[in-house]
């Protein structure tokens, strides 16, 4: 069951798991704004809809994008290899993280193992390596909400 977060100012923003709901609630960013009739968890009536007790400006939705994860990327990048376009199962770090590469949208594309092993900690310019994408950050709906 999932519970619909909304703004100080009831605008909608997105949907969380009744667990994180319920987290929220604990640590009062958030407030019960809607719940189900006669439930209870733990001392909270069940909440269908919380609503934060600051207001959070969003305008860094459309500028920072979603969160990344390795999920993500290999959603983005299609499954297929950023160097040779075969079955990714891997996340490469274009700079390594060994050389503070970071988990980012930019800094990540999907690989197949082959491909992350030959690059090894080395840049695609180092390893003879061709990107065949330029990585950016995915717009929200192509990762379909969350
Ligand atoms: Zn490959």
């Amino acid at each position: 069951m999932d519970v619909l977060v909304i703004n100080a100012d009831l605008g909608p923003l997105h949907r969380v798991s009744l667990r994180h709901a319920v987290r929220m609630l604990v640590r009062r960013v958030a407030e019960v704004h809607e719940a189900e009739p006669d439930r209870l968890i733990g001392v909270y009536p069940v909440p269908t809809v919380v609503r934060l007790v600051r207001y959070v400006v969003t305008k860094w939705r459309y500028t920072a994008g979603p969160a990344w994860s390795r999920a993500g990327v290999m959603r983005r990048d299609g499954r297929r290899c950023a160097y040779c376009a075969g079955p990714a199962d891997t996340v490469d770090h274009v700079l390594p993280r060994s050389r503070g590469g970071r988990n980012s949208w930019r800094n990540t594309v999907a690989a197949c193992y082959s491909c992350n092993q030959a690059k090894g900690d080395r840049t695609p310019a180092e390893a003879g390596m061709v990107l065949r994408i330029e990585p950016a950050t995915p717009a929200w709906t192509s990762l379909g909400g969350r």
